[in-house]
């Protein structure tokens, strides 16, 4: 699995997680927001995102 250090990630229910290290294997990403304008850490997310289970 290729590990990209450039992306720190600690989401190991996803598909594209490094497992043994808390990398994404991804080489690149798209940081959302939830609502227009994001003031805080919890507005902004990961878009890439898939459930590692289905
Ligand atoms: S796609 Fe996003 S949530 Fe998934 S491992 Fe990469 S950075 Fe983490």
């Amino acid at each position: 699995m290729n590990i990209n250090k450039s992306i720190g990630c600690e989401v190991t229910t996803c598909k594209y997680h490094a497992k043994d290290q808390q990398y994404c294997s991804l080489d690149n990403i798209m940081v959302v927001q939830h609502h227009n304008n994001a003031q805080t850490v919890e507005a902004t997310d990961c878009g890439s995102f898939e459930n590692d289970n289905k």
